[in-house]
């Protein structure tokens, strides 16, 4: 098993839409949250780096006209000087953000390099052609119903051609 490591790109924080609201503030970087999909309320302390503009985010979201469409979560920001997103309450987000996997096994190659995610059921996301035509050859037209079976089978193929595939936890 190999650990999940999310590298913060924040698409998921964007394709969950508006998921996180701030109900309350109790300090200068302490607010009390309510996560929408599963209707848990957390409090949540905010990076220091980003206290001044959630502090206004917050006085603006009462603001926002009626059938404005629902945008990222408040906490997820860009990163000043760069192209990258960044969860302003990373140490303290909830539990749901926690506990989100975007992939569910890595591929390695011979030389232990992560060449592969797979995503969804059976998605494969690879810069390897070769690894790509070994997946649609042999891979995808595996059924996917039990995952236990689904997982040795796949891990074997891959074995065959020299890479080794590590589920995540
Ligand atoms: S869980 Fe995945 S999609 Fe979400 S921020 Fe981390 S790497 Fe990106
Ligand atoms: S709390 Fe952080 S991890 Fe969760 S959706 Fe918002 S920005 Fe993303």
């Amino acid at each position: 098993m190999a650990s999940f490591i999310c590298d913060r790109c924040g698409k998921c924080c964007v394709s969950l839409g508006r998921s996180i609201i701030i109900e309350r503030q109790f300090s200068d970087r302490d607010y009390y949250c309510r996560s929408t999909i599963d209707n848990i309320v957390f409090s949540a302390r905010v990076d220091p780096a980003f206290e001044a503009e959630i502090a206004d985010e917050f006085l603006m979201q009462g603001d926002a006209p009626a059938g404005t469409p629902p945008k990222a979560c408040p906490f997820l920001r860009n990163v000043p000087g760069g192209d990258t997103s960044v969860c302003a309450i990373y140490a303290t987000r909830p539990k749901i953000c926690q506990s989100f996997r975007c992939y569910r096994m890595i591929i390695l190659d011979r030389g232990g390099n992560t060449c592969g995610r797979v995503i969804g059921r059976n998605t494969l996301r690879t810069d390897d052609p070769a690894l790509e035509n070994l997946w649609d050859a042999q891979v995808v037209p595996i059924p996917c119903g039990d995952p236990v079976e689904w997982t040795g089978r796949v891990a074997a193929i891959l074995a065959d051609h020299g890479y080794r595939a590590e589920p995540v936890q």
